[in-house]
């Protein structure tokens, strides 16, 4: 398949930047694919309500297709045709974070394919914040299924670059606005679960618990997101599978920064006698003390978002880099830090050294 890439950026013509959107759109509604920038991470969409769409885009993806996806609206209005009905806790949580990076699980409703929803009664959905990504969803009909535009197994794409890498070939359209990209918040939504009595959070992100608990009163966690030993399924399928890893071995290792950087410095020249290359993902406190052959700054140890945004990349730039061996340091998992920490433990497969 010829993939079309067609580039945006914010400061085009108006009128230029809607003719590509509402081509894209029309994709959308043939039944095509269109791999699509958001405010988390690139989406790859087809159309929500259509089961051929929900098929191909699992085929693109490689992804199992017990692994449901995410509905992306642009309106409120559309939200009553694809739910059975719109709880008031679910109101209060779309007044209060759409659109922005919160998913919310409700019951669906016939309009919806069982294939959209990995065969589940639910329907995870969310009106995503970047501009353009409102604009495309419109246009396409309102309703556009979309996990995030990479292959199964490999980390979210946040750039452009990375969705041509993995999709180029396999899809019929990606819309490249890496030039106004960055506001970008770098990992996925949030995901609350809103049918149960207590809402739950399931894949933790930039709106955290507090914020959510702030605006509903009580939720709760579920407990498989940071502990490894759960002998429980997770409650959202995809949280089951090995995602974002990278192709090199990755540890996060824990203790003090001093500790930490001297055991890190030690593998990393018992990795250099035998010819393999090692990165290390640290913190602008500890960074020029690391002699690793790539190492990347995550940002001030207090400012997890800056590492939310950056995390993505760095795992893809070790896989261009042929690093064979990665050690990250271990954050702080208050707040963004929850979310971070939760998709760093799942790339490193739950790999942990506590010195
Ligand atoms: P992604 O599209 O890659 O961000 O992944 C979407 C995530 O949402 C996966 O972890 C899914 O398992 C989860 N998800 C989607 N729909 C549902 C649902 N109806 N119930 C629970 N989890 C869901
Ligand atoms: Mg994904």
């Amino acid at each position: 398949m010829n993939t079309k890439i067609v580039p945006l950026t914010q400061d085009e013509d108006k009128e230029t930047l809607f003719a590509k959107l509402t081509q894209a759109g029309e994709v959308i509604k043939n039944g095509g694919l269109v791999a699509f920038p958001t405010e988390t991470v690139y989406g790859l969409g087809g159309d929500a309500l259509n089961p051929k769409s929900s098929q191909k885009i699992y085929e693109a993806k490689g992804r199992p297709s017990d692994n449901p996806l995410i509905v992306h609206i642009a309106d409120m209005e559309h939200l009553e045709k694809i739910v059975q009905n719109v709880p008031e806790n679910a109101k209060k949580l779309a007044d209060a974070f759409w659109p922005g990076p919160l998913t919310m699980i409700l019951k669906k409703s016939d309009a919806v394919p069982r294939q959209t929803t990995g065969g589940l009664e639910t329907v995870a959905i969310r009106m995503p914040a970047h501009p353009l990504a409102l604009i495309f969803i419109k246009e396409a009909g309102g309703y556009v299924a979309a996990p995030s535009a990479n292959l199964s197994g490999k980390p979210s794409p946040t750039t452009a670059k990375y969705v041509i890498q993995d999709m180029d070939g396999r899809i019929d359209m990606i819309l490249d606005a890496d030039a106004g990209a960055d506001g970008a918040i770098g990992i996925e939504s949030t995901i609350v679960d809103m049918t149960g009595e207590v809402p739950m959070i399931l894949r933790p992100g930039y709106i955290t618990q507090e914020m959510i608990t702030n605006i509903i009163g009580k939720t709760d966690t579920d407990v498989t997101i940071l502990d490894n030993d759960s002998k429980q399924p997770p409650k959202a399928p995809g949280m089951k599978y090995r995602h974002y890893a990278p192709k090199g071995e990755l540890v996060i290792v824990e203790g003090t920064p001093e500790n930490v950087v001297n055991y890190i410095n030690e593998q990393t020249a018992l990795h250099a006698g035998k010819g393999e290359r090692t990165g290390v993902i640290g913190t602008t406190e500890t960074i020029r003390q690391y002699k690793a052959d790539s190492v990347k700054d995550a940002g001030a140890r207090d400012d997890m978002l800056s590492a939310a945004k950056r995390l993505y990349t760095f795992l893809r730039e070790f896989d261009d880099e042929n690093i064979a061996y990665i050690y990250s340091e271990a954050f702080p998992a208050g707040g963004v830090g929850h979310a971070v920490m939760n998709r760093l433990l799942k790339a490193a497969g739950h790999r942990c050294i506590k010195l």
